[in-house]
C-alpha cells in the first residue's frame, strides 16, 4: 500500500532520514520504535506531505508523493492522522470535529456525515459526548474522538505520533483499546509508539528507527526476544 525507496531528508546541515526504503502492506499494523530525535515522527511526516523529502520516492496507493496538489489532496484523503496532542479544533463540538473533512472535502450532506460521525463516535465510546466541546473532555477522550475523525474520511491507512503520550496513565488503556479494535479489524495502521506491551501484542512488525535509517525490521516475537543489535538492547533497557 505504501512504498518508501531510499528516501532521505535533511533540516540544513542535520541528515535526519538516511537512505530509508521498505513498504507497509494493506492490513498490517506496524509498531515505528527509536530514541528521541532518531526521526521517527519525520518518517510519518514525509509519508503524507507534512513534510518534504530531499530525495527518493514515496508512493501510496499507487500516489506519488510531491508537490503536485492534486495528488496532495488525495493523498491525505487516504491517510489519517493522529497526534501526541490531539489537535481537535477547540471551537467546534465534537460531532462537527468528526463531520468537518467529509462534509468540507467529500462533500457529504450533513444529515449522512453526522449519521455516519455518529456510528463512529459509537464505535469508540463517546457517543454520548457528541455535543460537548473538546475543553470538556478528558485526554483520553479527546484523542478517542480524533481517531473517530479520522476515520471519518475512510482512509486507506492510519497515522499514529506517539497517540497515547500525553495522556494521564488511567487514560491510556482506553486509547489502546480503541486502537487494536481498529487493528483487528483490519485496518492498515502505523504507530509511532514507546507501549512496548501494545507493539508486542498488537503489532504485526516493528520497524526500529536509529539515526535515521530502519536499523531493525522483525516481527514482535523476534525483536523482543533474541536481541543482538546492541542499540535496540540499550533501547529497550532504558524503556523498561
Ligand atoms: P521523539 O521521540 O522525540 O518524538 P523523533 O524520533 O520523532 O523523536 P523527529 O521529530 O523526527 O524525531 O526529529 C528528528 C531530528 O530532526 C531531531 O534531531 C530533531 O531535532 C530534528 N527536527 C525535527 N523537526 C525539525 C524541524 N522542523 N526543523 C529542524 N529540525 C527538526
Ligand atoms: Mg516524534
Amino acid at each position: 500500500l505504501i512504498r518508501i525507496e531510499d528516501v532521505n531528508k535533511h533540516y540544513g546541515a542535520h541528515h535526519v532520514l538516511r537512505g530509508i526504503s521498505t513498504q507497509f502492506h494493506a492490513g498490517q499494523v506496524s509498531a515505528i520504535l527509536g530514541a528521541s530525535g532518531s526521526g521517527k515522527s519525520t518518517l510519518l511526516r514525509t509519508l503524507n506531505r507534512l513534510e518534504r523529502h530531499d530525495s527518493g520516492r514515496i508512493v501510496v496507493d499507487g500516489i506519488e508523493v510531491n508537490d503536485d496538489l492534486r495528488q496532495l489532496e488525495a493523498l491525505r484523503r487516504e491517510l489519517g492522522m493522529v497526534f501526541q496532542q490531539f489537535n481537535l479544533f477547540p471551537h467546534l463540538t465534537v460531532l462537527d470535529n468528526v463531520t468537518l473533512a467529509p462534509r468540507r472535502i467529500r462533500k457529504t450532506a450533513r444529515g449522512e456525515a453526522n449519521e455516519q460521525a455518529m456510528e463512529l463516535l459509537r464505535s469508540v465510546g463517546m457517543e454520548a459526548h457528541a455535543h460537548k466541546h473538546p475543553f470538556a473532555l478528558s485526554g483520553g477522550q479527546q484523542q478517542r474522538v480524533a481517531i473517530a475523525r479520522a476515520l471519518a474520511m475512510q482512509p486507506k491507512a492510519i497515522l499514529f505520533d506517539e497517540p497515547t503520550s500525553a495522556l494521564d496513565p488511567e487514560m491510556v488503556k482506553e486509547v489502546l483499546d480503541v486502537m487494536k479494535r481498529l487493528a483487528q479489524s483490519g485496518m492498515t495502521m502505523i504507530i509511532v509508539t514507546h507501549e512496548m506491551g501494545f507493539a508486542r501484542e498488537v503489532a504485526d512488525r516493528i520497524l526500529f528507527v536509529d539515526q535515521g535509517q530502519v536499523a531493525q525490521d522483525a516481527p514482535p516475537e523476534a525483536f523482543f526476544r533474541a536481541q543482538d543489535n546492541p542499540r535496540v538492547r540499550a533501547f529497550l533497557g532504558q524503556i523498561s
